[in-house]
């Protein structure tokens, strides 16, 4: 079974075998492309002590999640948010 969904990244319509897809073939490489480098930018940069630098906790991205839905009548989830976030579609230094 094929369903069509729209890409929430770019907005185009695509067709895929998974029900639950959100994302078009490039802009899920694209999200995973960025989510290693991210990975691995800290593994070349390793040091012990930047695992401490505090960053937003979890309920605290949670509410910024719910913040930018009201503000912009969206509905994205965690997922979704972290996603435009990581590729710069949404601008956020706290993430
Ligand atoms: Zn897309």
């Amino acid at each position: 079974m094929q369903y069509i969904r729209r890409c929430y990244v770019c907005g185009e319509l695509f067709v895929t075998d998974n029900p639950n897809a959100t994302k078009c073939e490039e802009c899920k490489a694209e999200v995973r492309e960025k989510q290693r480098e991210k990975k691995y930018a800290q593994y070349r940069t390793y040091n012990p002590r930047r695992l401490h630098i505090p960053r937003a906790g979890v309920s605290e991205c949670v509410a910024m999640v719910d913040k930018y839905n009201q503000e912009h009548g969206t509905k994205y989830s965690y997922g979704q948010y972290a996603s435009l976030v990581l590729l710069g579609k949404i601008k956020n230094d706290r993430w």
